[in-house]
């Protein structure tokens, strides 16, 4: 089954650019030009994920995902210009699951689609892998991070920063490589990678602050203990 998306975007060129990109990875996309198009395209259709501009014609991207979270949980990736509309939506308590700041490269709103529908379990092709380590469990296939059998509630890039730790264990990985790879952009605010792990340590840390897998490499960044996965 072809994942579908909907991307609500009032400038075509981007548009284009977003659905040729997603095509290629396999998911089938429709495009709406306003917000408005885009809640009568979803009230017709059962889409799987959509992407959505903030600043739009009309109702913008708050006042859609305000009317369209009170009664959907698709998965929304926001395409924003600015940074600081993460922390109006954050504020707002208005579900969006992702954010991909503008201008950004294709990949990585690939790579976030790709993670999201992984989440909502639509899309397949790629193999079942799981990590463990002590009492706790990595799934790619559930896209979840599982203590004795349960499920944590874990945001998408927390897992991404620990699926990658994970998959490179061992090796060191400064602030500015784990950003440039998870955020996949060359600069930005690189302490937003300390928040992150601070959060991961939370999870998967019986003292946080004597960390046992999530590990601090004084000068140099941070890497996953590889002696204790299972
Ligand atoms: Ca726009």
């Amino acid at each position: 089954m072809k994942a579908d998306v909907l991307i609500i975007e009032d400038e075509q060129e981007l548009a284009e650019l977003e659905q040729l990109y997603l095509r290629r990875e396999g998911v089938q996309t429709t495009w709406a030009d306003s917000a408005e198009k885009g809640l009568a395209l979803l009230a017709e259709h059962p889409y799987d994920l959509v992407v959505l501009d903030i600043n739009l014609p009309g109702m913008d991207g708050f006042e859609f995902l305000q009317q369209f979270r009170r009664d959907s949980q698709i998965p929304v990736i926001i395409v924003s210009a600015r940074e600081a509309d993460e922390d109006v939506i954050l504020g707002l308590g208005i579900g969006a699951d992702e954010f991909v700041t503008k201008p950004f490269a294709p990949r990585v709103l690939c790579a976030r689609v790709r993670a999201l529908l992984r989440r909502s379990t639509v899309f397949s092709g790629e193999q079942r892998t799981v990590y463990r380590f002590g009492p706790y469990e990595l799934d790619y296939e559930g896209y979840n991070l599982k203590r004795a059998g349960e499920v944590l509630p874990i945001a998408v890039r927390e897992f991404e920063i620990l699926r990658y730790l994970i998959e490179h264990a061992g090796s060191v990985f400064s602030l500015q490589e784990i950003y440039h790879t998870i955020w996949g952009q060359e600069y930005g605010d690189i302490s937003a990678v300390s928040v992150y792990v601070q959060r991961i340590r939370k999870k998967i840390e019986e003292d946080y602050h004597d960390p046992k897998y999530l590990k601090t490499i004084h000068g140099k960044g941070y890497l996953f203990d590889r002696e204790q996965l299972l």
